[in-house]
Formats: C-alpha cells, structure tokens, sequence
C-alpha cells in the first residue's frame, strides 16, 4: 500500500524507514507500524444551548499496541483529520517506547472550534464523544488524554460519562483529570518539564551558563508556558512568546510568572478557555509568530502546532538548537535543512514525552489507589528523561546521526524486540522450510 493520498501521516512514517538502518529489528516490524491497527469516525449530535442542534465528526485511531494499551490524547480543533490523528497516533507509539513505558500508540480528535463552545455545550460534545467510543476505549486497552485545547476538566467529564455508561468508576480510563477526580500532581507541567529536563541535560554536556542563553517559544499554552516557566527560574531569558493571536518581544526578556498570570488568571474566561492573549498582557514589541521563529536566539521552542518550521522558512531558523516541545512543527524537508546547517533538534518523540510519561504515573496510580507525592513523580520522571536522552545522545554520536534519526531507531528497537517476541517471518519460515 502507498501512503502517497495519506497527508501528515504519510510524511511522518518515512521517518521510519531512515531509522530502520540503525535499528537492529526485523523488516515486519516496519511494515507493521506503517499500517494503523484500528480507526474510528463518529458523528457526535450535540444540542446547542438555543436549541438547535450540531453535528460534530470525530476520530479514535488506535496505531500499535504491541508494547500496552494504546495512549494518546483528544484535540478539539478546526483543522483535525484522519490524517492528522494517525500521525498523532503513530508518534505516541514512538513516544511511549522512546521513554520505554508499556504502552502503544493512539489519539482522537474532534473537528470543533471550541471556543465557539458554551460550557455546558463543550460538556455535551465531551460526553457525547465518549458515548460514541466508550467500546474503542478502557483502561487496558486505550487511554485518552488532554490535547490541544482539550484540558483537566474536559478529561473528568469523560471519565464521569465513562464511568457511569460501564456502572463503575473507573478512573484509569483517561488520564490528565483534575487532582480531586484521581488526576496525578506533577501531570499539569509535565510536558513542559520532560523537555526543561532535556534541555537541563545539554546545558550540563556543552557547559552552558543559562544567564547568556536566549529562548523564543511559539506556542504559550499548557506546555510552552511550563517550559519558558522553568528555564526562566534558571536564569534563561525568555525573549518571546506567542499565541493564536501573535507574539511578544522584549530584548532583556520577559517576567514568565507575570506573564502567566495575565494570560490565564486575570482575563474573562470563556467556555473552559483563556480568552487573553500574550499580545495584551504586558507592554512589549509585537512579532508575527513567522518573525518569532526567525528570531536570533540560542534555543527555539515550537510549543503549538504542526508544520511551523518548512522548506520555506527553515533557511531563515537561526537558533542552533530547536527543541520540539510541539508534536510534528519540523516537517521532513525542513529538518534536512536544519541538519545540513549543523542545527540540533531535539525531536518531540523525546523533548515532549514528559506529559504521557506522567500520564502513565497516573495510570499506575489510578490502578493502586494510591497516590504519589509531587517529588516522587518529579524524581521518577527525571530519572527517566535523562536516561533515555543519554541513550539516544550515545546512539547519536555512536552513528553520527542527527538526533531525531537516532530516537526513531531507540524507539524502533523496542518496538521491534516486541514484536520479534510473537514471532516474524523469521521464526515462522524455519518452522515450514
Ligand atoms: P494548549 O491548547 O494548552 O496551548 C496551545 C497554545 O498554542 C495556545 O496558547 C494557542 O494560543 C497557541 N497557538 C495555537 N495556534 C497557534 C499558532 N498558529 N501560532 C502560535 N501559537 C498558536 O495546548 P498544549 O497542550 O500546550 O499543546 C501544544 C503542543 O504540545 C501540541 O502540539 C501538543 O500536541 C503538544 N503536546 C502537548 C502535551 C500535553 O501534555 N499538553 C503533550 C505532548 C505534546
């Protein structure tokens, strides 16, 4: 089968085949992940508060589960496809065997504007997707999460409706719920601080002083703000933000704990949303999020959308170090471009697993009924972020591969040694030669 009709998703796993040299694994391993295992398209009725009513279409795709259950998260935007969500899907099987949890692959996503949304609007589209998929869905056998503008609450009104259609409350079905519904501490930052922890592990291998660094970070929501939060408490300056809206600038850097709250405390709330914008909430330069991205900085964080850094304007990056706290900002085309002028990119198969990573705390937690303390999850995920960073360092420098290439082949190997385990052509063709 080609993938050439197949948009993002198609252009995700030739991503696969680059690292298939450098990985020690079986070539049906490879024809395996290029093939999603399921995919669901729903239509979800919802009532609108005048009355009317709206349709909605959304999608579970469940890519790999050979290594677990399938983990992902749920996106509410306009721009969701199918495509979309195999690529989003394909990337947390990669993800959750880069940072070696026992999970695979999956994400959902519903085409909605939610911000056109009321509360009690966006609480009926939530349920009423969960209604839709609540047989796709379970505790061992896929586990929802937050997304793109999709957060706690929305994942406690699942996990109610959830509960309820099952006549029993179970909690490990979705993960990233507020704290009182059996959310885990540590689960709100952690995308933002599995990436701060890879950036840790490069100040600490190239000597850097943080108070001569300069960061950009496209993207100032969930992720992007913990992240710019962190490295600002270290001494980083954090020199520009962004929203939908557009950016900010400020030459000596910005106040992030200031900035964060005149985004997200002190504005009208609409909908489970941030109505503010960075662009109103401190005097500043305003950029475009393109001039954002061409900024002179030492590092850049794509922390939003898809497909931000192209061949258009990948000659134009000048940040020697991007990291990719977004899922998929480099396209293929402009990652050759970075890595031929020297860039390092630390890939979002790693730089953003923190947050599945505490997901996967939460899970644990959720199955014990006993919870951790915050430093216990800060340690344990720490711990698992520099080990992994280092392994796919070494097999970067070990290869003289970029670093992206080195954590496709990390992840390929334990996806391969999986699937090795129930046996390929391999193991079946000596049995009948
Ligand atoms: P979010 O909804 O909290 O924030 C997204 C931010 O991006 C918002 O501030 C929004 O205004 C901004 N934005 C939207 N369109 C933009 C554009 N065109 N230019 C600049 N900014 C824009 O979402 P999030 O959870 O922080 O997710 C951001 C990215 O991180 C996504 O790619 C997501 O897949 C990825 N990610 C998130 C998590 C997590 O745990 N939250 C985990 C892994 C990966």
């Amino acid at each position: 089968m080609t993938h050439s009709d197949d948009g993002v998703f198609a252009d995700a796993i030739q991503r696969l085949d680059r690292a298939f040299e450098y990985a020690d694994i079986d070539e049906e391993a490879l024809l395996r992940l290029k093939h999603p295992k399921a995919m669901l398209e729903v239509s979800i009725p919802v009532r609108r508060d005048d009355g009317s009513l709206s349709i909605y279409r959304g999608y579970r795709v469940r890519h790999d589960d050979t290594r677990g259950p399938t983990k992902g998260g749920i996106r509410y935007h306009p721009s969701v496809d199918l495509s979309e969500v195999k690529a989003l899907a394909f990337w947390m099987t990669c993800k959750c065997a880069v940072v070696g949890i026992p999970y695979g692959g999956g994400k959902g996503g519903i085409i909605v504007n939610p911000k056109e949304l009321s509360r009690l609007e966006l609480e009926r589209l939530s349920r009423g997707f969960i209604r839709n998929i609540c047989d796709f869905i379970g505790p061992e056998t896929d586990v929802p999460a937050p997304d793109m503008y999709t957060n706690a609450m929305i994942m406690g009104w699942m996990m109610d409706e959830y509960s309820k259609i099952r006549r029993q409350r179970t909690p490990a079905v979705i993960t990233g719920k507020p704290i009182p519904l059996g959310g885990s501490l540590g689960r709100d930052d952690a995308t933002g601080r599995g990436a701060y922890y890879c950036i840790k592990e490069m100040e600490e291998r190239h000597h850097w002083d943080p108070r001569q660094k300069r960061v950009a970070v496209q993207g100032f929501g969930n992720a992007g703000q913990h992240v710019a939060r962190l490295l600002h408490a270290d001494g980083y300056h954090i020199v520009a933000v962004s929203d939908s809206r557009g950016g900010i600038y400020k030459q000596d850097g910005f106040d992030i704990p200031s900035l964060m709250y005149a985004k997200n405390e002190s504005r009208q709330l609409k909908a489970v949303y941030c109505e503010g914008s960075v662009c109103e909430a401190v005097e500043a330069d305003s950029i475009t999020n393109e001039e954002l991205l061409e900024l002179d900085v030492d590092l850049l964080i794509p922390a939003a959308l898809e497909n931000q850094i192209t061949e258009e304007n990948a000659k134009r990056i000048k940040a020697p170090i991007v990291v990719e706290v977004a899922n998929g900002p480099t396209t293929n085309e402009a990652d050759e471009i970075l890595n031929a002028a020297g860039k390092t990119v630390i890939p979002d198969i790693l730089a953003n697993a923190g947050g599945v990573t505490v997901s996967y705390f939460e899970w644990l937690q959720n199955k014990a009924g006993d919870y951790w303390e915050v430093d216990r999850v800060h340690t344990r995920l720490q711990s698992i972020m520099s080990r992994e960073f280092r392994a796919i360092h070494d097999r970067m420098e070990e290869h003289s591969l970029d670093m992206r290439t080195a954590a496709y082949a990390h992840a390929l190997s334990r996806i391969g040694e999986a699937i090795a385990a129930q046996g390929t052509s391999r193991y079946f063709s000596r049995d009948s030669g």
